[in-house]
């Protein structure tokens, strides 16, 4: 019986659990009692999310000729932010429980507080998301510095800097991963909202004319982008906002959603900024920060069409997704269908046993496949057991070295979802593991 993710009420806790066993998340200071919303990513983890970064890098700047990338500082200046009208509205309506005292996000507990029930709140005021610091040894004005809340200022600020220094006009892109923090009042539901996260944003700069079909174009890439990485269609929707909930630099947003075990929610949004942050930057700054078409010989102002990810976020989702419990020989197993180009591991060279005869080839195995995929190397247990244990991280082939082996110079590989094996010789085997990963 194979469980799929939306129907099972206890996912979200089986795959907490399992990112804590099997060291994809942990939380952060933890022999401290933790750090509430801060997350650390384990060895697994770690590959995982440099595979999630890695395959929007690909699809948003290495495969294309109209976007370059940039990795602008984390630390801020109050001007960059005053000019964004981040330090005006970057906020969220804050209540206090007249009962418990907690406090909340007001739009998002309906009413009642989730701590007492109770439904008697303090009016909302507006609390600002960004972490304020300090620059330099010197307290006071001057030396405030915020941590970013999004990193799609940096591609604004450079927006001189990047057209001079590269060959592109409108219609092209500044692409950006990194760190950003937003003080949330209410971070929940593991790594979907945390106090600092990772996030994945174009800046896609166009002639005005051209904004909506741009808008439209990014829409359906990014909408694609999370179908091609193995999230099925049917837990993937498109959510436009009326245009009364518009931000209030946007002309048009749409999120794509994903279906949480709580329910529909955001994974990423598209939005057409319009010429809002590089007028606003131009203006507080004195610098233009404007494009001169010389074929029509008229200045302008580019749109900016923004698809905003999140790295954390999208991790989250690729794991929920991918988790199936089945049953293979009468057992029940776990398995994450991942896609093998998330996977933290690609392939498990399994030695049959401890003896020393398979640990030449089995290590010749691995110098084969190792500058091509992220192996694991387990000597340790029951071939079954290692199976299951590859199975459960996401492994897509297991290659299995027994005594026949140093007979026959071939090896089993093992597909993680249907688990059927196939004798492959050591020869063919970096050409097999390529021809079916889609590489020639
Ligand atoms: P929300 O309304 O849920 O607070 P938002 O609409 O303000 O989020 P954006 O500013 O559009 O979010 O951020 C773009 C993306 O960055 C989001 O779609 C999400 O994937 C990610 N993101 C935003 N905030 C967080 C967070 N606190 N933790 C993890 N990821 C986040």
């Amino acid at each position: 019986m194979d469980s799929t993710p939306a129907t099972d009420p206890d996912l979200l806790d089986k795959v907490i659990n399992l990112a804590k066993r099997r060291g994809f998340i942990f939380q952060s200071a933890e022999i401290y009692g933790g750090f509430r919303s801060t997350y650390d990513y384990g060895p697994l983890g770690v590959n995982m999310l440099r595979n999630v970064k890695a395959a929007w890098w690909r699809a948003m700047v290495q495969m294309r000729q109209d976007v370059v990338g940039l990795d602008a500082a984390i630390l801020g200046p109050p001007a960059v932010w005053a000019a964004s009208g981040h330090l005006e509205t970057f906020t969220d309506p804050l209540v206090d429980c007249r009962k418990c005292k907690e406090r909340w996000r007001e739009d998002k507990i309906d009413g009642v507080c989730p701590n007492c029930g109770a439904t008697e709140f303090t009016e909302a005021r507006a609390f600002n998301l960004m972490f304020k610091t300090q620059a330099g040894p010197v307290e006071g004005e001057g030396a405030t510095a915020y941590l970013r809340p999004e990193t799609a200022q940096g591609m604004f600020t450079n927006f001189n800097n990047v057209l001079s220094t590269i060959r592109k006009k409108p219609p092209f892109g500044i692409a950006q991963i990194g760190k950003s923090f937003r003080n949330e009042i209410t971070p929940q539901n593991f790594v979907f909202r945390t106090r600092e996260f990772e996030q994945m944003e174009l800046e896609f700069f166009v002639p005005p004319a051209e904004a909506e079909q741009w808008y439209r174009y990014w829409i359906d890439q990014r909408y694609r982008w999370y179908l091609d990485l193995g999230i099925p269609a049917d837990q993937l929707r498109l959510h436009e906002h009326a245009a009364a909930d518009l931000s209030h630099y946007s002309r048009g947003t749409t999120d794509v959603e994903f279906a949480y075990p709580w329910g529909w929610d955001e994974l990423e949004g598209i939005a057409n900024r319009g010429d809002y942050d590089l007028t606003q930057h131009s203006n507080a700054s004195g610098t233009k920060l404007e494009y001169f078409d010389q074929a029509a010989n008229e200045r302008y102002t580019p749109y900016v069409i923004e698809p905003a990810a999140g790295a954390t976020r999208a991790m989250m989702a690729f794991l929920l997704a991918a988790y199936r419990e089945d049953e293979v020989e009468g057992e029940t197993r776990t398995v994450l269908r991942l896609d093998w180009r998330l996977a933290p591991y690609q392939v498990a060279v399994l030695p049959l046993s401890k003896k020393p005869e398979l640990e030449g080839v089995s290590q010749q195995v691995l110098s084969l496949l190792q500058p091509h995929f992220a192996c694991d190397y387990d000597v340790t247990q029951s071939i079954g057991r290692r199976y299951r244990r590859q199975d459960e991280v996401g492994t897509p082939f297991c290659i299995t070295i027994d005594f026949d082996s140093l007979e026959d110079a071939a090896v089993t590989v093992r597909d993680r979802d249907s688990t059927a094996q196939e004798r492959v010789a050591i020869d063919d085997l970096l050409a097999h593991l390529r021809a079916r990963t889609n590489q020639s």
